[in-house]
């Protein structure tokens, strides 16, 4: 027999609010600025372009929105191509399919699960010889761990090649001492639920290219030109964030410092109680980097465990337990069949490998150490039970 807290459901990654949304939304309210755009979005606009040490900012109604208006503002349309990590969520890549562009999707290298330069220089050098370069790279930063971003950097100035840096799930972590997001050309993050920090639903652009985002700024409110009736001369969108959510927004950031510290402590009680398993290996966290540990990642070696990730996953599924297989390569969807793929090495792939033996393990910061007692207990017990 469960227990009724045996029983409670633990989330992969719930919203956790600090208590001082009501307040910005109360505010908002009261001044009857309920409507997209507000003194919310401008202060919440300044306050994540001053966290991230960019020049500005505008927020969007999501993370995916963001990287639309990113390639939107790169001149990206039908036929071109664009790069992009493999091993991420499809968010990152259906904003070029949204501009008839054409991705190609580069693999993982070993180090931080994110894209491999080796891929990456052999996708531009082939690119180079058509005579077809891409117009952007998308580059994302998994779980929160960022890219080899040097390397990633210098190979794409080498062809000119803006980066887009996909920080929806890194905000809060650095690379060299940097904030995660101030890299590329342009920087996105997301708001969405299960993100460090959240709007409910949610995202941003960062650039330190004043003019871009004022463009984005246009771009995201229908495009409209500076006439006293509507007048369109391009196809714009209804991208803005409401005044309300960003009131949630600024409440947030106020305790991201907070929330990254309990991520990280949890990855610590993880790694500390589980590493010993045989076959188990945590995500790297590359040296002079900082994760935000949004999620606790560890791969299982089935050979030497004995137990494979899916077995697990299904273990802690029938416990009530939601854990989640890392994502899926993009190359490997359906949607993307037939798609270009440079992977790391000629003869196997960093991505698929990780998607094989991959999981993600509740990792909420506002989990409980009884809670997460309970999951390192059912991993410990489906590894005692391994025929
Ligand atoms: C969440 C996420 C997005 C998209 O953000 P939304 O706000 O949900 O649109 C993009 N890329 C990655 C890597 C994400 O995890």
């Amino acid at each position: 027999m469960l227990t009724a807290t045996e029983k409670q459901r633990i989330y992969l990654s719930p919203p956790h609010m600090s208590g001082h949304e009501m307040k910005y939304i109360q505010e908002a309210f009261d001044t009857n600025w309920v409507a997209p755009l507000g003194p919310n979005v401008d202060a919440f606009e300044k306050e994540i372009a001053h966290y991230v040490g960019a020049n500005d900012a505008v927020a969007v109604s999501s993370g995916t929105a963001a990287i639309h208006l990113a390639l939107s503002l790169l001149n990206v349309n039908k036929g071109d191509t664009v790069f992009c990590s493999s091993l991420t969520f499809v968010a990152s890549a259906n904003p070029i399919i949204y501009q008839g562009a054409v991705p190609v999707f580069i693999d993982s290298e070993p180090d931080t699960w994110n894209m491999s330069p080796v891929g990456l220089e052999k996708a531009l050098k082939d690119a180079a010889s058509t005579g077809k370069l891409p117009k952007a790279v998308i580059v994302v930063n998994l779980y929160g761990q960022s890219a080899k971003m040097d390397e990633i950097l210098r190979l794409c100035e080498e062809y000119d090649i803006p980066v887009i840096e996909d920080a929806a799930e890194s905000l809060g972590s650095t690379y060299k001492g940097k904030p995660s997001g101030a890299f590329g050309k342009f920087g996105i993050f997301s708001f969405n639920g299960n993100k460090i920090i959240t709007t409910s639903g949610g995202g941003i652009l960062v650039s330190n290219d004043k003019e871009l985002l004022k463009k984005a700024r246009f771009l995201a409110t229908q495009a409209r030109d500076a006439a006293p009736h509507y007048q369109h001369s391009t196809t714009g969108f209804n991208y803005r964030m409401s005044n309300i959510l960003a009131g949630i927004g600024r409440a947030q950031l106020q305790v991201l410092e907070d929330r990254v510290a309990a991520r990280k402590r949890i990855f610590s009680v993880y790694f500390q109680e589980l590493n010993h398993l045989p076959g188990v290996s945590f995500m790297p966290e590359l040296e002079d980097t900082k994760s935000n540990r949004w999620l606790t990642a560890l791969t299982i070696n089935e050979e030497m465990a004995g137990v494979s990730a899916q077995t697990l996953i299904n273990e802690l599924t029938n416990q009530n337990i939601e854990a989640r297989p890392v994502w899926k390569p993009l190359h490997l969807q359906p949607l993307f069949e037939s798609t270009k793929y440079y992977p790391h090495y000629e003869e196997e792939s960093i991505s698929e490998r990780l998607f094989e033996d991959g999981i993600c393990l509740p990792s909420g910061s506002n989990m409980t150490n009884e809670q997460q007692m309970r999951i390192i207990n059912a991993v410990e017990n489906h590894f005692k039970a391994r025929v």
